[in-house]
């Protein structure tokens, strides 16, 4: 007779990306071991919030049991621990997709970056943004068995899995009583310890105390005054609750410790790092009743900058879970922000559609965000330090926000950090109001040079007047910063203006003496000036003389109504189509070069040196040329 059950089991190979994960884990999770509970109550938890969820709409798959709870035994004899649920539970096709693969976008760019880094330690760091999830229980176990009946679905329709977390997995179907999941470890030599009470009840406590189901261990009690046949006291295996219990932010903040919010944190972000920051409120009494549990990383997640990032807030209606990843709470600047939103003026049969369209959801988010911006505001003001550290993680998203937030533009442009020609390196540490205070008194304008590194806008020629006068100009060079200062063109009352952008303006004026021998250059060299512009007529728009630079011999500029040079290859970068353009280039009359041309009087030659004069501008602006080996040509022609 052949076993029905060998039939069908399948054997499947872990998809590579899911074994190199594996590889890293067990080497850098040997320190944490004990999180991979932390892990699979967390999974459970979900799992219970799904159901829990579902069952607004069909209470049939609750099955009459609607007291949700999760179990975690431990058998010394067996060697074996589990933690069981009865929650949603899986089908044969969950299984494998969430047991056999990992589903998070950006997976690979984060294994690359894993094994390009040397130290140990930074790879601590970037396992714990990853967040470990299911497989962790791997690291501690020889073998792990998985049976799971998803709920809604006939017995017979359960599922076994089965692997010793090296190459491959075994799925099978499987007849279960009951539906949820039970996971079960067996342990590794190494990991006994966790075969025993009081370790367990430390680590759940430690880290799963706030999840709002009851997490039962089976313990042994003494009951009081019972004895045995052999008048020894009479002891029972009890089911216990070893945990609050309670959702954490119902709970009043007084009684609410500092670890117990760190907990919390790291349950809600899978983060291993613990929260730089949070803010906990509750609003009632008015329009609107809700609670914000919101959390700000330490560390910026791998993905962050993906396309499907996942928003980090979980929106509850009256303590239900209904979705995570709730985009609608805040806006996509403030995407880093992890947490809880607990309303109790929804309808529990919300939808994505209808959150997209709630005035409610409009009012929470708008506290949400003021929430976010004043605990920032706090951090930045009082707790430099970490303030500092969150701007290095999140700066350059947080700079999204004035083209995003018109509303809150101010007081996100109070928050934001930048470097300068008066800072000595490239962290950014200045702000607006720092930059503001410290300017001389004539000044009335922010300036800002904008290119595609920092090198290149700490040495752009755009600034060798403005060094000369000793004015502070910000240096700009992250991607975000062309979106940033095309949205935010002014700061208390003083307008953002580019160095390399039209002309220059009353307080960088040349005093009149200066001003007197300029004009007497720019007649002497009318005619050359005119020349330039005929040999440069295919290539740049004007030529003319420039009162910005002082060293360089020629730098291009836009017009004021114009896009600057860095932003059209970005989007050109991007794939973009932009239109045509031609610079303005700017020439530095006391440059030899320019006192080159006056003495030259070979039409070709000239041509060459009004080439080079372009070429160099564009170069030094951090752009590329066309052409470049008719520039390296032309420059060996003049020098030789
Ligand atoms: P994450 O929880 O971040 O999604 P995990 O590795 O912890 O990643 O889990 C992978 C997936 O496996 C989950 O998203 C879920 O779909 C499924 N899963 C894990 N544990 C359970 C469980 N106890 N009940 C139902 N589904 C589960
Ligand atoms: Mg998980």
């Amino acid at each position: 007779m052949v076993n029905d059950q060998a039939v069908k089991t399948q054997k499947k190979k872990f998809e590579t990306e899911t074994k190199q994960v594996l590889e890293l884990f067990a080497k850098w999770l040997y320190q944490n071991r004990e999180i991979f509970l932390r892990e699979l109550v967390s999974n459970a938890s979900d799992a219970n919030d799904k159901l829990k969820m579902l069952a607004l709409k069909d209470e049939s798959l609750f099955a009459g049991d609607a007291d949700l709870k999760i179990w975690v035994q431990y058998n010394k004899e067996a060697n074996t621990l589990s933690v069981r649920d009865n929650g949603i539970g899986m089908s044969l096709e969950d299984v494998i997709e969430n047991l056999g693969t990992i589903a998070k976008s950006g997976t690979k760019q984060f294994i690359e970056k894993l094994s390009q880094e040397q130290s140990s330690d930074a790879n601590g760091q970037l396992i714990g943004q990853f967040g470990v999830g299911f497989y962790s229980s791997l690291c501690v176990s020889e073998k792990v068995e998985v049976r799971t009946l998803k709920a809604g679905l006939p017995k017979d329709q359960g599922v076994f899995w089965s692997s010793n977390g090296v190459d491959d997995y075994e799925v099978a179907p499987m007849e279960l009583q009951s539906r949820g999941t039970e996971i079960v470890m067996y342990l590794k030599e190494d990991a006994k310890e966790f075969l025993d009470e009081f370790r367990l009840r430390k680590i759940i406590t430690t880290y799963s105390d706030h999840i709002a189901y009851p997490i039962v261990m089976f313990v042994e009690k003494t009951l009081e005054g019972e004895t045995d046949k052999d008048q020894k006291p009479r002891k029972e295996i009890q089911e216990e609750v070893v945990n609050q219990a309670n959702a954490i932010w119902t709970v009043p903040k007084k009684e609410i410790k500092d670890e117990e919010y760190q907990a919390f944190y790291k349950h809600v972000s899978h983060d291993f790092n613990l929260p730089l920051a949070w803010t906990h409120n509750k609003v009632e009494g008015g329009k609107l009743e809700y609670t914000s549990l919101l959390y700000i990383p330490t560390e910026a997640p791998f993905d962050l900058w993906n396309r499907e990032y996942k928003h980090g807030l979980k929106l509850y209606v009256q303590r239900v879970f209904i979705l995570d990843d709730a985009k609608n709470l805040l806006p996509t600047y403030l995407r880093f922000v992890k947490g809880v939103v607990d309303s109790n003026d929804l309808p529990l049969n919300v939808s994505r559609e209808v959150l997209q369209n709630s005035q409610t959801v409009d009012m929470i988010r708008s506290g949400c965000v003021k929430r976010v911006l004043d605990l920032l505001g706090y951090l930045a003001e009082h707790e430099a330090d970490k303030y500092q550290k969150f701007w290095d993680a999140f700066g350059a998203v947080l700079k999204e926000g004035p083209a995003e937030d018109f509303a809150n533009k101010d007081k996100i442009a109070g928050l934001l950090r930048f470097t300068s020609t008066k800072c000595d390196s490239e962290k950014q540490t200045l702000s607006l109001d720092q930059y503001i205070e410290r300017m001389a008194k004539d000044q009335d304008k922010i300036y800002y040079v904008i290119a595609d590194g920092y090198d290149s806008a700490k040495n752009s020629p755009h600034l060798e007047l403005f060094s000369e006068k000793g004015i502070e100009v910000l240096l700009l060079s992250d991607r975000v910063d062309e979106w940033l200062v095309s949205r935010l063109t002014e700061y208390q009352g003083k307008s953002l203006v580019s160095v390399a952008r039209g002309e220059l303006d009353s307080n960088m004026k040349l005093d009149e003496k200066s001003e007197e021998d300029l004009k007497k250059t720019e007649a002497d060299f009318e005619d050359i000036l005119k020349r330039i512009k005929e040999s440069l007529s295919d290539r740049v728009k004007d030529v003319r003389v420039s009162k910005r630079l002082t060293s360089s011999a020629s730098c291009i500029v836009a017009d004021d109504d114009e896009m600057s040079a860095n932003l059209r290859r970005m989007l050109i970068d991007s794939g973009q189509s932009v239109p045509e353009m031609k610079p303005i280039l700017e020439l530095n009359l006391k440059h030899a070069l320019l006192q080159r041309l006056k003495s030259e009087m070979q039409d070709d030659k000239f041509a060459d040196i009004s080439h080079i004069l372009l070429d160099q501008a564009i170069l030094s602006e951090g752009g590329s040329l066309d052409n470049p080996s008719a520039f390296v040509k032309r420059m060996n022609d003049l020098v030789s």
